[in-house]
């Protein structure tokens, strides 16, 4: 056992409190030989933890889970789901909670061990995960903090001595997984499901205690929790469209109340512009391509609405009624939401009717002519045309006529649009094939300076540095046929 002075971890375990159903308690299965191969430092220092003693051998042992905090029940969270549009009861297979850090703020995050063995919930599973998926949900979930993209984040993965089975032989590793909290829509289906009333109740409370404690004075707590999570789903999803952002498996269990992006596994950024854009090689129906992203995530909030119906309305007809009209403003926020970032990736300040037409324009033609999301937006930003595929094609150039005129429609300086746009359009992204390099280095040859050079320059996306721009150039390189796998 784990003296709390040493790591400065500081674990309290609220979500023991939940009645009984919504966990079980266990601990980490102990792994034969870990290895740290990353650490994320700035995240530990935020939250409070020493990184000496953290990424010591005894440190290590706690990220692998061999050792835990003296004092913690780590649990593994039941929760159920609609994976592509089918309910099933789920949980965490593969993950344990080991804790909430209370950080030096005061501030309260989970602590999650991804890949740390077998639980009630494993289905079947083995419980582990690979070095691969653990490595690119750490650089992903990275690159969208800095992106100012709500997220969970890693603070480490270890590598854990031991070869796990997939199609072949791969190197088992654990990710230590920080998050608001880890309460899905599928926990509340969960509830819904499988539990009694009292249980609804009781998550709906923990879940407005944690993160929404503001609705506690609304006539109807409940509704306006439902309410706030749509407005954070709204946000974030729109967050997402506007960086071409792919998430591949929006299932309701992967849909978290805190508005945070969760569950990275066949994701990916878009290179070349297309609506139609999938990655995961099992969404053969691009029921979670990118111009889905938004009435899949209506749909995932309509099954939480339905989860809580009990707790909306004195009668199920007017439940339904007060579900219904809370799940109709989400278009509209979401909208809302995506036409201001559009506007500032176009150094547009004020509104006109006209703007969602000229958007509109763009974007058809990006798809048209193949263009590259990112950079499209880059050399609009930079003045750059030469850049664009599309630069000499006469619709692009009347457009480009149109946009600048629009731009003269408003008080602002040439300056002040530039600078808008710069922080508005990143200089980069993770794409495909940077991330695969890196991955590919790091699994097969343990080097991972090219995956630290990719988080070095994903760090600060609006800086536009010179040393970004040389990074951009120098591995530029679009891939269009590119899939990505579940990360089992
Ligand atoms: P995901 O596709 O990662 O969102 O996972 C869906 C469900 O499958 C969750 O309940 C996971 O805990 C479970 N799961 C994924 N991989 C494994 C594994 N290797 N062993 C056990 N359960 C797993
Ligand atoms: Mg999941």
């Amino acid at each position: 056992m784990t003296n709390r002075n040493q790591s400065n971890l500081n674990l309290e375990n609220t979500y023991t409190t939940l009645p009984e159903i919504f966990y079980q308690k266990l601990n980490p299965n102990p792994v034969p030989a870990p290895k740290l191969v990353i650490y994320n430092k700035t995240l530990g220092d935020s939250l409070g933890l020493d990184s000496s003693y953290m990424t010591s051998e005894e440190g290590i042992q706690i990220l692998a889970g061999n050792k835990m905090p003296w004092d913690t029940v780590p649990v593994a969270q039941a929760y159920a789901g609609h994976q592509f549009g089918h309910f099933t009861m789920l949980g965490d297979g593969r993950a344990l909670l080991i804790g909430e850090q209370i950080t030096p703020e005061n501030e309260r995050y989970d602590v999650q061990l991804k890949g740390a063995g077998e639980t009630p919930y494993s289905r079947g599973g083995d419980g582990r995960a690979a070095l691969g998926p653990m490595l690119r949900e750490y650089i992903i979930s990275e690159a969208m903090y800095h992106l100012s993209i709500p997220t969970t984040r890693g603070l480490a993965v270890i590598t854990t001595g031991e070869e796990i089975e997939r199609e072949t032989e791969l190197e088992g590793a654990i990710l230590t997984r920080i998050a608001d909290s880890h309460i899905r829509v599928g926990t509340f289906q969960f509830a819904a499901k499988y539990g009694e009333l009292n249980d609804l109740i009781a998550l709906a409370d923990y879940t407005i205690d944690r993160h929404y404690p503001y609705v506690r004075s609304h006539s109807n707590p409940y509704l306006a929790l439902l309410e706030e999570v749509i407005k954070r789903q709204a946000a974030l999803i729109a967050q997402w469209q506007l960086v071409g952002f792919i998430h591949g498996v929006m299932n309701t269990d992967n849909m978290a109340i805190s508005g945070e992006t969760i569950d990275y596994g066949p994701c990916a950024f878009m290179d070349t512009y297309h609506q139609e854009t999938v990655f995961s090689s099992i969404d053969v129906n691009g029921r979670y391509a990118y111009r889905n992203q938004p009435s899949i995530a209506a749909w995932n909030l309509a099954r939480f609405a339905e989860a809580i119906l009990p707790l909306l309305g004195s009668s199920k007809e007017a439940a339904v009624q007060t579900a219904q009209t809370a799940i109709s403003q989400f278009g509209e926020q979401y909208e809302r939401n995506w036409y201001a970032g559009m506007r500032a990736k176009l150094g547009i300040f004020n509104e006109e009717e006209g703007d969602a037409s000229l958007i509109e324009k763009l974007l058809s033609m990006m798809q048209y002519y193949h263009a590259d999301y990112t950079n499209t937006f880059l050399s609009l930003t930079f003045n750059h045309n030469e850049n664009m595929p599309m630069a000499a094609a006469p619709d692009f150039q009347n457009w480009q006529a149109e946009w600048k005129e629009r731009l003269k429609r408003q008080d602002e300086s040439q300056a002040a649009v530039k600078e808008l746009m710069q922080n508005s359009n990143p200089a980069l992204i993770p794409r495909n094939q940077w991330v695969e390099k890196a991955l590919e280095a790091a699994v097969q040859q343990q080097d991972y300076t090219v995956m630290e050079k990719l988080l070095h320059v994903l760090k600060n996306p609006y800086a536009h540095s010179a040393e970004q721009a040389a990074y951009a150039k120098q591995e530029f390189d679009t891939g269009q046929s590119f899939q990505t796998y579940c990360g089992t």
